[in-house]
């Protein structure tokens, strides 16, 4: 997070309530059950490729019949044979032709020539419009991502591959022209993967099956695994997303389907869209670029402002700060590195593991995730004392996703050009929420006892939600 040059206060930061009048008249199926996810059952079974299924079989050039690329046909028969399905359900008069081509390369072995490209060396998997092929990399990228990921890892990049043939076909129908800047058709990938992901946890492909928690979250891993780095611009050539955005545009996807992908454009995307380079404002203060020291008084005092400027017409007492460390609570569990304790309406913070969570792992170190990690952690306990003063259950089933939803309305808040009482978002800074709220004990998407929303795609949801659509869409979509 970054300090902004303009320091104005925010007009219209929407008020929370616990009445159910907020509710009333709200479309029906808007409100989720927080004991799922995207409307399905929370799973913990197993992922990956279903055991006693015959392989299919492709035509793949140049492949050595070894497991990847057995692992490639297998994720390739079943997502043709779902677009073929989907595409005439979802646009009215398309039909799905199957991909011309199939290739298969070790790129530490002898190159081929595809897509007027030389493979020699390259790790990589794509779609080729020139001549309707997808080809990839059996040699490093594909192991690669088994094993930092698990099978489904492979899975999710070809289907992000079959997603780039499938808005070829449809042309116009998914808003792809001659023009199209990289990052619609990207962002329309991610989002296709998504739309095929649903399909197969819903356990109705042949060869896979995928569990909502554990599986969808490896799924998530590899999405943010792939991102773009921080400070890349989304105008750029190539450019694919943070991993914000990715996952934001995978779970379009998942959750509202193949017509919600052909929506996105170049409008959708400017408006949306959170990549964007560094600016004059993210310094470098020895934690990397756009990352604070959060024990600093600046910052702690900028964060403060913040959330008192976003909260302002809850009219609720805000809370005091302790920065000498986490001690008991008389009426609930207290969590680390920041706790909220309702009797007294007190915040209490351990410093040092704060710093550590907000400091971004250097190469080939561990390192905790970033400067922006640690504010929403903060943030997220902040919200809290809201909820509480404003009559809200602390521990409910929807709390953890209330509370990821609320701390996500507040970063909304900072990553505007008059961003309030001075913090203000810098590149990256999103792509750290996500990597805390994937990770196995997020704080952000926990309840005042610590108890984490189970699902890990369902706690990146909430955060985004809040995000993009504000305090009050939390308070309404996640109250039980
Ligand atoms: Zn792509």
């Amino acid at each position: 997070m970054g300090i902004g040059r303009i320091a104005v206060a925010l007009a219209a930061a929407a008020a929370l309530t616990a009445c159910a009048s907020v509710v009333e008249g709200s479309p029906k199926g808007e409100r989720p059950d927080p004991t799922k996810v995207a409307g399905l059952e929370i799973s913990n079974g197993p992922s990956g490729p279903k055991q006693g299924v015959p392989d299919a079989d492709l035509n793949v050039e140049n492949g050595d019949g070894g497991e990847m690329d057995q692992l490639a046909i297998n994720t390739l028969a079943d997502v043709q044979e779902f677009w073929k399905a989907e595409i005439p359900r979802a646009f009215a008069g398309k039909t799905f032709e199957p991909v011309k081509r199939f290739l298969s390369y070790d790129s530490a072995g002898k190159g081929v020539e595809v897509c007027k490209l030389d493979t020699t060396g390259v790790a990589n998997a794509f779609y080729c419009a020139l001549d309707d092929s997808i080809t990839w990399d059996r040699g490093e990228l594909l192991p690669m991502l088994k094993d930092a990921f698990g099978p489904m890892a492979v899975v999710t990049v070809l289907a992000h591959e079959m997603g780039h043939a499938v808005q070829y076909k449809l042309g116009a129908a998914s808003n792809i022209g001659p023009n199209t800047p990289s990052i619609v058709k990207e962002q329309q990938a991610d989002c296709y993967t998504g739309v095929f992901m649903r399909w197969i946890a819903e356990n109705k492909s042949k060869h896979f099956e995928l569990s909502t928690g554990e599986g969808l979250n490896q799924v998530l891993q590899t999405m943010f695994f792939i991102r773009d780095s921080a400070g890349t611009s989304f105008e750029k050539q190539g450019a694919h997303g943070s991993a914000f955005d990715r996952v934001s545009a995978f779970q379009f996807g998942f959750v509202r389907g193949a017509a919600r992908c052909a929506e996105i454009n170049e409008a959708e995307i400017n408006k949306r869209i959170t990549e964007r380079p560094f600016d004059l404002s993210d310094k470098d203060q020895g934690q990397g670029r756009g990352n604070a020291r959060i024990d600093q008084d600046k910052y702690l005092k900028a964060l403060d402002e913040s959330l008192r400027d976003a909260y302002k017409s809850s009219g609720a007492a805000f809370p005091t700060v302790d920065k000498g460390g986490i001690k008991p609570c008389n009426d609930a569990q207290t969590t680390s590195p920041a706790t909220f304790c309702p009797s007294t309406n007190q915040i209490q913070l351990d410093l040092p593991s704060l710093v550590k969570i907000g400091t971004p792992p250097k190469k080939g170190t561990k390192g905790g995730i970033g400067d922006f990690a640690a504010f929403a952690v903060i943030a997220s306990r902040f919200s809290l004392s809201i909820q509480h003063a404003t009559g809200f259950p602390l521990d409910d089933d929807a709390a953890g996703q209330r509370t990821a939803c609320l701390t996500g309305a507040w970063a909304g808040l900072t990553n505007r050009p008059d961003a309030a009482a001075g913090l203000r978002l810098s590149p990256g800074d999103l792509d750290e929420a996500v990597a805390e709220l994937l990770a196995d004990n997020s704080l952000i998407a926990s309840d005042v006892n610590g108890k984490a929303v189970p699902s890990g795609f369902a706690r990146v949801e909430a955060f985004g939600d809040g995000f993009f659509r504000g305090s009050s869409y939390c308070v309404k979509k996640y109250s039980i």
